[in-house]
């Protein structure tokens, strides 16, 4: 008999190429006045036009705000959620990759709930709905578009936490591929081992369910038939759109699964050092796949045929070996970062390292295999 799951969808999602014209449409169920946080990267490749055209084409009166960086801190949020109540705007448009996203969607509930961002990192800890959030992802990766996840750092003590809950699922994801063919070859990279670390991760996941399963597999496929070429091509739209499916495929997958310990490791890397979550997720995947190997050799068999390696009739775990070898090797195609100590992270600080993953407990929990302290520096250990 199967167990009870339960599955969340963000309720409209509008994807293609073009996508970006119906922006204005959508912004104005809510209401007239909209504040758009914006990557800095999209005004630059003048990709500001095509967002802001619709907007105004509807009449709306928009209040931009760029001053997003990577992996965004709590303060940069806070600020967003000022201008958003003090110009009494409606609804919050995050355009950017996961970073632009997490500051607008922590915006939106920071205009109708009192206190700071960082008061909020937790879960179910924001009270009040916030206003209408519409998400337009220009990275292939985060998946936080359709997620209840915003991802904020904080300088004391260093650390990334997220802000979970219901009120943070936005109501409308835009996607529209023309936005991501700007997106440089390196971020095209880590940005792609993001979602294909999301989609595995939720496939895996002791929390997966039918549904889950669904959208991850063909997260796997989109991913691991399209990263390349649009790394290497990165003007291909084909692939680009393909890697943009993929990637809210993904993070539909993760909203309901969770992930595991690649992201609980993953976290120190990003809250210590600044690495960035593609980045880290990226380089610690195959590692993590070779320490879970023995607690889901069927999930990671099915993982290696999506990902195009050949079935001849091999044992389950024969195939799973497969999977890291064909995730390895993609990272090695792509040129990703494969060792710590190509970010200058050294063996003195995996105790430390350890620790701060060994808090990011609901990662751990539905990781397939258990990991410990110990096992976490020997996971690190083996990345070195
Ligand atoms: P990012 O948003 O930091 O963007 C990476 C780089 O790409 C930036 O320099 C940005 O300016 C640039 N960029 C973005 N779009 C571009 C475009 N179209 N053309 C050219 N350059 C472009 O990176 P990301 O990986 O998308 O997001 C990372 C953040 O998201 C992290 O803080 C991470 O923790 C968070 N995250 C959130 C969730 C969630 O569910 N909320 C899930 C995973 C990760």
């Amino acid at each position: 008999m199967r167990k009870i799951s339960n599955f969340q969808i963000v309720p409209e999602i509008i994807f293609g190429e073009g996508a970006a014209s119906q922006l204005g449409s959508a912004a104005k169920k809510f209401g007239s006045r909209v504040l758009l946080v914006v990557d800095p990267a999209i005004v630059k490749a003048k990709l500001l036009e095509p967002l802001t055209a619709p907007l105004r084409s509807e009449g709306l009166r928009v209040f931009t705000f760029s001053d997003v960086e990577p992996e965004p801190w709590v303060e940069t949020a806070d600020e967003a959620g000022r201008i958003a109540r003090e110009e009494k705007c409606d609804s919050v448009i995050g355009a950017g990759g996961g970073s632009a996203m997490d500051v607008a969607k922590a915006a939106a509930v920071l205009a109708t709930n009192p206190g700071k961002a960082s008061d909020y990192q937790g879960l179910d800890l924001v009270k009040k709905p916030g206003l209408a959030k519409i998400m337009v992802p220009t990275t292939a990766g985060t998946g936080s578009e359709v997620t209840f996840t915003s991802v904020l750092s904080r300088k004391k003590p260093k650390m990334k936490a997220g802000i979970n809950g219901k009120y943070l699922f936005p109501e409308i994801a835009v996607l529209d591929p023309a936005l991501t063919l700007t997106v440089p070859p390196l971020v095209t990279a880590t940005t792609g081992m993001d979602a294909l670390t999301h989609a595995i991760e939720a496939y895996t996941s002791l929390q997966a369910s039918p549904m889950s399963d669904t959208t991850a597999r063909e997260a796997i496929k989109l991913i691991g038939a399209n990263l390349r070429t649009a790394v290497h091509e990165g003007e291909n739209l084909t692939a680009r759109s393909n890697m943009l499916l993929g990637s809210l495929l993904a993070g539909t997958a993760i909203a309901n699964a969770g992930v595991g310990a690649v992201h609980a490791l993953a976290y120190p890397l990003g809250g210590s050092f600044r690495v960035p979550h593609g980045t880290a997720n990226g380089l610690l995947l195959s590692y993590v796949m070779q320490f879970n190997v023995s607690g889901c050799a069927e999930k990671y068999a099915d993982v290696a045929l999506l990902l195009g390696m050949s079935d001849n009739g091999d044992k389950p775990d024969i195939l799973a070996g497969r999977a890291i070898s064909a995730v390895t090797k993609l990272g090695e195609d792509i040129k990703i970062p494969r060792r710590l100590r190509e970010l200058n992270i050294e063996e003195k600080y995996f105790p430390e390292m350890a620790d701060s993953a060994m808090k990011v407990s609901r990662p751990l929990e539905n990781n397939p295999r258990k990991v410990g302290k110990e096992e976490a520096i020997a996971i690190y250990a083996e990345a070195l």
